[in-house]
């Protein structure tokens, strides 16, 4: 068994105890690898241990890897995108999880009907309204969704993501994703046209159970698969 397999069966088994504390099957909890900072064998590596979900952070690593790889692959591009490099992923993306604001819907709606397509998107909203994060507040998402959902056509709102603060007792940040997931019931209720909150995308290597707990179905999850970033 290679390394990234063992890693994979580790974080597989936790998801699955997590899963079973929130009473739901671990088979709802979608994981994708950030591969971010690693190359094509790690991928290809992950990829053969079952892994058909990568996260990447920046539009010119995806754009490599996406051209470098041609195992059928669900991308997802997880950091803050510029409005400029929309063009580069919007034919390659399965999912963004970080629409943070109205220039970046204009520009992902302005380019998904360019290639005849309707984009799934999550809203990133920053919960613990961190300074050094992107995202919504929590009281501007309701309205800045309702705005989206009446002006940009080409855009399927899929639910939610956020990043929780670094800490080292993920027990702390427990509230952060209560938090996102009662907005995300909130919202459930309203019936908005395109907008179906399905996905809640919480959870890093260091509070992804934690986060499952509290209703997490997306986790993102680089160092506990490939190792520290250097
Ligand atoms: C890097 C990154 C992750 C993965 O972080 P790990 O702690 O290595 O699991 C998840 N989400 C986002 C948005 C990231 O940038």
């Amino acid at each position: 068994m290679t390394e990234i397999e063992y890693n994979i069966q580790k974080v597989r088994e936790n998801i699955a105890l997590a899963a079973q504390r929130y009473g739901r099957d671990p088979q709802e909890i979608t994981l994708v690898a950030v591969s971010k900072t690693v190359g094509p064998p790690s991928i290809m590596a992950a990829y053969e241990a079952g892994i058909n979900n990568f996260g990447e952070n920046r539009a010119q690593d995806l754009r490599e890897k996406y051209d470098q790889i041609s195992s059928p692959i669900n991308w997802h591009f997880i950091g803050h995108l510029q409005s400029n490099k929309v063009k580069y992923i919007i034919d390659k993306v399965t999912l963004i999880h970080s629409l943070d604001g109205f220039s970046l819907a204009k520009e992902i709606n302005k380019q998904a009907e360019k290639f005849k397509k309707t984009m799934d998107v999550l809203v990133q909203v920053n919960v613990a309204e961190e300074k050094s994060k992107f995202g919504l507040a929590v009281e501007e998402t309701e309205s800045f969704i309702h705005e989206v959902s009446k002006n940009y056509p080409n855009i399927n709102i899929k639910g939610l993501m956020t990043i929780a603060p670094y800490v080292e007792d993920p027990e702390e940040v427990r509230p952060v994703f209560a938090k996102l997931r009662d907005l995300k019931e909130k919202l459930q209720q309203k019936e908005i046209p395109r907008v179906e909150m399905k996905y809640l995308s919480m959870g890093m290597t260091n509070d992804y159970m934690c986060a499952i707990e509290e209703g997490a179905n997306i986790v993102r999850i680089g160092t506990a698969i490939f190792g520290p970033r250097k």
